[in-house]
């Protein structure tokens, strides 16, 4: 276990299940497991950047290939009628798990402002 692994290491590495309905070399998207709409599906690179604020400019690409694979991911899943793309980031931005993921939330009709 290193500093970088998390539960989402784990989940790349198949040591433990995950509802995962998207993978290429680089990236993964598995259902939430505490889903908070009707869609709820995480999507994050492999390689294990703790937070959006550790990207360097090296991993331009990466980033750019999670929102293309947000928009795939969010047309199989129906979500014709739009859909909210989420990033926390660090203590202030509500993140819990330490491993980069962009939240595609669907299903519903979003309120703005977020809590
Ligand atoms: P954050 O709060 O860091 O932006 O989002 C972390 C998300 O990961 C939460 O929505 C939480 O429900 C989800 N999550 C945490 N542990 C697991 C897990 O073991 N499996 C899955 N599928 N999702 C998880």
């Amino acid at each position: 276990m290193t500093t970088q692994d998390t539960i989402f290491s784990k989940i790349i590495r198949k040591e433990i299940p995950a509802d995962i309905v998207y993978e290429d070399e680089l990236a993964l998207a598995f259902r939430d497991i505490h889903p908070q709409a009707p869609v709820h599906i995480l999507v994050i690179p492999k390689k294990p950047i703790p937070k959006l604020a550790d990207a360097e400019p090296e991993d331009h690409k990466i980033l750019g290939h999670l929102l293309m694979i947000v928009k795939r991911v969010a047309q199989e899943a129906g979500l014709d009628n739009g859909y909210r793309v989420v990033i926390n980031t660090g203590e202030d931005g509500g993140q819990t798990v330490y491993h980069l993921h962009l939240h595609i939330l669907g299903g519903r009709q979003m309120a703005w402002p977020p809590g």
